[in-house]
């Protein structure tokens, strides 16, 4: 196989040097395993979290082990039953092209369904996390307002189009005019607002004349400073992610904003609730992919793909979107 290791740690921004591709022999097939050829990998911002020791909810990749990563593979070699030479499975080989999975962790797919990758992004983690944070935290009801950043993103795009199924009215911020009017005019945001605008407060504030009763936290930093003063009573803040601050190195500079958040949360009488998507899999994924399924069968969820071609290029694809240089869910086209 050739794979694409972790070669140091990053400080800061990730740069190429802490990537190193390599190519490493298999170890033989035993009952109950697969060998995969790795169609796709997906790429998502907590890999950046992987990459440092910092405590978090997993363990970190080791340094010179191979970047862990969601794929669809095709099966070439199978001894395992119910998989056979050519089925397409969901696995988690990580970033190399070729894999030996136990068949026990693999969701075999249905290529005539839908097109696979969408495994990795609207019908697979990233559209659960959206729709399980937003129904079970967010729980948006008719007529109320929804914020998101990284709303072109695969979780962003998935928890306004969620929102409006909801009845609710979904305000998306984005980084750019070309992500903007996308949400506009593909994703059905009722508005969209450029967040390194320099009146971004301003903008927002005026896109949500009623204030705010979801925010669903993908981003922290500038954009949530501004979100907060709309906060209506009794909002709720499904906290998903934090991406303003993954490549952070130390604390940031300026006052003390610890109390004055306090504050609100207790006048306002606000939710806040972090989750990570796995606690909800048990309970919720089977009526993710039911409705999730149909709703992108019938248009009513659209998703947006930004595709990479070859493994070589995952490096750069990655880094570029810790910086919002993505259009939609980031895939790399390991084989065809
Ligand atoms: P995206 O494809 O949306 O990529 C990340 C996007 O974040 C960028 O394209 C950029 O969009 C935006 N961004 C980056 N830096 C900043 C910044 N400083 N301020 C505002 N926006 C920024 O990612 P995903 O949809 O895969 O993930 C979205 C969030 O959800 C992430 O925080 C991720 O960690 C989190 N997540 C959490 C899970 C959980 O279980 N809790 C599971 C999956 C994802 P733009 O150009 O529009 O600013």
């Amino acid at each position: 196989t050739t794979r694409i290791v972790l070669a140091s740690r990053p400080e800061g921004a990730p740069t190429a040097a802490n990537f190193r591709t390599e190519t490493a022999e298999l170890p033989p097939l035993e009952d109950g395993q697969v060998l995969l050829r790795t169609l796709y990998l997906s790429l998502d911002p907590y890999m950046r979290g992987r990459m440092s020791t910092a405590k978090s909810y997993a363990k970190p990749v080791e340094v010179g082990a191979v970047m862990v990563g969601g794929t669809v593979g095709e099966v070439l070699e199978s001894r395992a039953p119910g998989f056979a030479k050519g089925d397409v499975a969901l696995a988690y080989s990580g970033w190399q092209t070729h894999d030996v999975a136990d068949a026990s962790g693999l969701r075999k797919l249905d290529p005539g369904a839908a097109p696979v990758s969408t495994a990795l992004g609207v019908l697979g983690m990233p559209g659960f996390t959206a729709y399980s944070g937003l129904l079970k935290i967010g729980q948006p009801k008719a007529g109320e307002t929804v914020v998101v950043a990284a709303a072109t993103g695969p979780v962003g795009s998935a928890v306004g189009q969620i929102a409006k199924i909801k009845g609710a009215r979904a305000v998306g911020i984005a980084g750019g005019p070309k992500k903007c009017a996308y949400l506009l005019d593909e994703f059905g945001f009722d508005a969209a607002i450029d967040h390194r605008a320099a009146d971004f407060a301003e903008q927002l504030k005026a896109a949500v004349p009623d204030g705010i009763d979801v925010y669903f936290e993908n981003v922290a930093g500038p954009v949530a400073e501004a979100v907060y003063p709309l906060l209506n009573t009794y909002a709720r803040v499904p906290v998903c992610g934090l991406i303003a601050n993954y490549n952070a190195a130390g604390r940031p500079d300026g006052p003390d904003n610890l109390p004055a958040f306090y504050s609100r949360i207790l006048i306002k009488s606000l939710t806040i609730r972090g989750f990570i998507q796995t606690e909800f899999v048990e309970e919720v994924f089977p009526d993710f992919l039911r409705d999730m399924t149909e709703w992108v069968a019938d248009g009513r969820v659209r998703y947006l793909q930004d595709v990479t071609e070859g493994l070589e290029h995952a490096p750069e694809a990655f880094i570029g979107m810790l910086e919002g240089r993505n259009f939609g869910k980031v895939v790399v086209r390991v084989a065809d």
